[in-house]
């Protein structure tokens, strides 16, 4: 176990056998210096940084029949809706006011009558959307797997991540789990990202539903997909999920996983795929509690949700709707206080999409992520999107906090980086937007 430690503290990755010995601990002393090893990592190659989105659920209509969800398609309990184009701004609207830039698009897998075209002009809707001169910046996309022709109309439209996960990589569970509808096929959906990727998009997400099966399992069979991906297109996914089972109105599963992973579990997911694939981001949504949310910053997690309803429509009429949404949620706090709650903790709320905006994705990215190189784009970067969200969005107690940790992270950086950040955000003082290197 110390030599994998020690080999995962050069930040080059792990491979399948390392992460199995890292998958066997559960000795307190060992997970404690498994901890510490990915603390030391994020801290290295992150910093202090934590990328905010909200995802906007345009539809929950679904043809297949996933026992774990709420949108199944037998499931009479909740309201079906599909939201308008001219519904899709407004809800838009409402997470800009919030102060939002980056959107994850989700929807069941059945689309009213334009069919897939539904999709891609959510999308355009999203872009659209414009209140105060202020507008989303990066649309990233959660729809069922597509065909490679229908891949590269979503890349025209200019999505950021195409997100899919496989939910399990056990065949017999995918099969028990899923019992109607496409997503039956589990070899159309385990390569799925492969043809995104040959129809040109740079940037997928990979994740497991964590609960189905053992999550040992889960882990090395991802790695091994990881690996693949890495094989044929030279580079490997951009961000990693790893959304936890929650209770969802109807789903029997949901409420009983058959595998359920503890809270420690848990946090040694997190850890371990800190350790094993350094460079890819990891995300933590509001499926999680404020508490498990703030322990795994430390451990890896790079990307938070925050505000998140979803209930289709559930932003702009200011509805939590716990019956119609896909699952309960763990954290029901809105974006002010959970960004001056990550403040506090010291952590940098970022709403920075200034790489995708310059091509930086994909191989290219890969390259700018080595120990430093993200920090000195990243962290200026991250700090001039937190002023400008200060200047714009937050409440006086908020803004008082954040402006503190502006200037106490500025203060602890070094040389360009430091130089960078202090111009990027006095220009946002001065009221410039969107400013970036
Ligand atoms: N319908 C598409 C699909 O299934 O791939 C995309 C959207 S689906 C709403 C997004 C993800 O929600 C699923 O991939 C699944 O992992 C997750 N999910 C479904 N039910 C869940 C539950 N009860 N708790 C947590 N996550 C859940
Ligand atoms: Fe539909 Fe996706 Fe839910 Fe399955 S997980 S029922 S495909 S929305």
């Amino acid at each position: 176990m110390r030599d994998v430690l020690a080999k995962a503290g050069e930040m080059k990755g792990l491979n399948l056998q390392e992460v199995a010995v890292l998958t066997g601990i559960s000795d307190p002393l060992q997970l404690h210096e498994l901890f510490q090893t990915a603390n030391h990592i994020k801290d290295t190659i992150y910093g202090k940084r934590l990328v905010l989105f909200a995802p906007l659920y345009i539809s929950n209509l679904c043809a297949n029949e996933c026992t774990y969800c709420a949108f199944r398609a037998k499931n009479k309990a909740i309201v079906r809706r599909s939201l308008s184009q001219a519904e899709i701004e407004l809800e838009t609207e409402a997470l800009i006011k919030q102060g939002h830039k980056r959107v994850l698009l989700v929807a069941g897998e059945s689309y009213p009558k334009q069919g897939f075209q539904y999709v891609l002009d959510a999308v355009q809707s999203v872009y659209r959307a414009n209140y105060n001169d202020a507008e989303i910046r990066r649309v990233n996309v959660n729809v069922a797997p597509l065909t490679t022709d229908e891949f590269k109309l979503l890349k025209a439209e200019k999505i950021g991540t195409y997100q899919l996960f496989q939910e399990t990589y056990h065949h017999q569970t995918y099969k028990n789990v899923h019992l109607g509808g496409k997503k039956r096929d589990y070899d159309w959906r385990i390569t799925a990202l492969h043809r995104a990727m040959e129809a040109g998009i740079d940037d997928v997400g990979i994740g497991v539903l964590f609960g189905l099966f053992d999550h040992r399992f889960e882990l090395l069979a991802m790695m091994q997909h990881i690996a693949e991906l890495e094989r044929v297109f030279g580079v490997g996914p951009h961000t990693i999920s790893v959304p936890r089972m929650e209770p969802a109105t109807g789903s029997d599963v949901a409420s009983h996983p058959p595998f359920p992973v503890s809270d420690l579990e848990f946090r040694k997911i997190v850890a371990i795929l800190r350790l094993a694939v350094p460079y890819t981001g990891i995300i933590m949504s509001t499926r999680e509690t404020a508490k498990m949310r703030s322990e795994t910053f430390a451990l890896g997690v790079s990307q938070i949700s925050a505000g998140s309803r979803t209930n289709p429509g559930g932003y702009e009429e200011e509805v939590e709707d716990e019956v119609s949404g896909q699952f309960s949620l763990g954290d029901h706090r809105p974006l002010d206080e959970v960004i001056r709650d990550v403040a506090e903790m010291g952590y940098v709320p970022s709403f920075c999409t200034g790489c995708y905006r310059l091509g930086r994705t994909g191989q290219d990215f890969m390259d700018l992520a080595k120990p430093g190189a993200i920090k000195a784009h990243c962290g200026p970067n991250a700090l001039s999107s937190f002023m400008e969200y200060l200047n714009n969005y937050a409440s006086p107690e908020t803004y008082k906090t954040g402006i503190q940790l502006i200037e106490k992270t500025i203060a602890e950086m070094e040389g360009l980086p430091a130089d960078r950040a202090r111009k990027l955000v006095d220009r946002v003082k001065q009221g410039q937007k969107d400013v970036f290197c």
